[in-house]
């Protein structure tokens, strides 16, 4: 006979013990243990447009949207009746397929990218194209900035050198020396650290990789500096030492306009990448990305051209099918609701710590937003490391108990959909005072880690 129930266990955490015993950490990417704010991470069991359902059964809202993909919200039953008639064809044949040539032609139409390869991650997307430059331009030094996430590349898994525009060391046990020296990490939006990069190693280097409008260390906008963007100057730079310019859109890409691409429009920002990776809203879901770009930088892949680069699962027919679907459904009011939205969260959250006396910056690129906990301007990862991550903890749990998921590190965009309505967004408003008044009462004094990575 059961024993009555004296001490419920809530379901999320049993299923994190249960995690914790056969999964590093618990969970199968890092961010998602809560390690940053501490606590039980959620376990979510459903998800319908704007709400996630927990296995306790706790609703809450999602700010997270799966860290960008969702940009329909969750479950759409447009994107759901196409995934079911694909899977329903049978999942993958390693074959070439409709699907993949749908999903490549609509890329093409709307970004600058001339032809495409589907792979399974942005971390593959990254690689690969990093690959392709090094084949292409017969150089090997690559150029990132400190702060911007591709994945867990070996190579862009680095960290600055002792001095500037000096080789980068390995952020992390299990990336070899080797695999870093060739990398050069520079402060984001720093014009004169890219010059000096340049000077010293221009005729070397293969590439630079930089986030489109960098979301990985929260949101920092690329500056414009007498009329010409740092995306502009930076493909400038590159093009002036026959180096490649990559832009990494897996977080940007189809979330921040329905052309695909931040800044395509060249009368705004006057500049195209060599090569471009995608990701996250253009998998619809589920693991697809892409990179691609000049014809004849691509034409130079297996197997047309010498760089070797292949995937089991590459353009899968269930993953490209969600893709296609979740890109044919992105309207220009899909972008304007979700603007709106932000609009609404932006202000509400700023109204609330500007009345509770918390030091807060609100930063955008376009839809992509994130409220840093810190007093100053964010240009680069050094400023972002100012952000109090005490205050941001106390925040977020306030936030969850409230009903509303936040992303569980201070480093994070904040994700809207086009799912987010008027009373999920009023959930959202009526958390925040009480979230605002939990950060004031945490000390600013608290020293910061390196915002954490995926
Ligand atoms: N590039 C950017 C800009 C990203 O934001 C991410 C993931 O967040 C990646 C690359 C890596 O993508 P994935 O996690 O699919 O490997």
């Amino acid at each position: 006979m059961p024993t009555l129930d004296t001490g419920h266990v809530p379901a999320s955490e049993e299923l994190f013990a249960r995690a914790k015993a056969v999964t590093p950490g618990g969970v199968n990417s890092p961010v998602r243990a809560f390690n940053a704010v501490g606590g039980t991470p959620r376990f979510i069991r459903e998800a319908k447009g704007a709400w996630l359902t927990d296995v306790d059964g706790n609703s809450y809202v999602d700010l997270i949207c799966s860290w960008g993909p969702m940009l329909l919200g969750h479950a759409h039953p447009e994107v759901q009746a196409a995934v079911q008639a694909a899977v329903a064809r049978g999942t993958s044949y390693g074959t070439p397929t409709e699907p993949e040539v749908e999903l490549a032609e609509e890329i093409v139409a709307r970004t600058s990218v001339e032809e495409v390869r589907f792979v399974s991650s942005g971390t593959e997307a990254t690689m690969s194209a990093i690959r392709l430059a090094r084949g292409f331009t017969g150089r090997d030094v690559v150029i990132k900035f400190a702060g911007c996430y591709h994945g867990h590349v070996d190579a862009l898994l680095a960290s600055a050198g002792s001095g500037l525009a000096t080789f980068a060391v390995p952020g992390t046990p299990g990336v070899p020396a080797s695999s870093t020296e060739l990398t050069v990490v520079l402060p984001y939006n720093d014009r004169a650290a890219v010059t000096q990069a340049f000077a010293e190693y221009g005729d070397r280097v293969a590439c630079l990789i930089t986030e489109a409008a960098p979301g990985n260390m929260g949101v920092v906008p690329p500056e414009t500096q007498h009329g010409q963007s740092f995306n502009a100057f930076l493909a400038d730079t590159c093009r002036q030492h026959g180096a490649l310019f990559i832009s990494d859109e897996v977080m940007t890409g189809f979330r921040v306009t329905r052309q695909g691409q931040w800044g395509l429009d060249g009368a705004v920002e006057g500049w195209t990448p060599d090569l471009v990776t995608f990701g996250k809203v253009m998998g619809g879901g589920f693991p697809a990305a892409a990179f691609g770009g000049r014809a004849d930088v691509m034409r130079r892949l297996s197997p047309e051209g010498p760089v070797y680069q292949a995937g089991t699962l590459s353009g899968n027919p269930v993953a490209t099918t969600a893709g296609l679907a979740t890109l044919r459904l992105a309207t220009q009011e899909v972008y304007d609701h979700i603007g709106a939205a932000a609009e609404t969260v932006k202000a509400a959250a700023s109204d609330a710590l500007t009345k509770a006396g918390v030091a807060h910056v609100v930063q955008e690129s376009g839809t992509m937003f994130s409220v840093f906990f810190t007093d100053r301007p964010v240009r680069d990862f050094t400023d972002a490391s100012t952000t109090d991550v005490a205050a941001y903890a106390a925040f977020f749990h306030s936030m969850l108990r409230d009903g509303v998921y936040l992303p569980p590190s201070a480093f994070e965009a904040w994700f809207l959909s086009s799912a987010h309505d008027d009373a999920a967004v009023q959930r959202i408003v009526d958390a925040l005072p009480a979230a605002a008044d939990a950060a004031a009462r945490v000390s600013t004094s608290s020293t910061n880690e390196q915002a954490e990575i995926r």
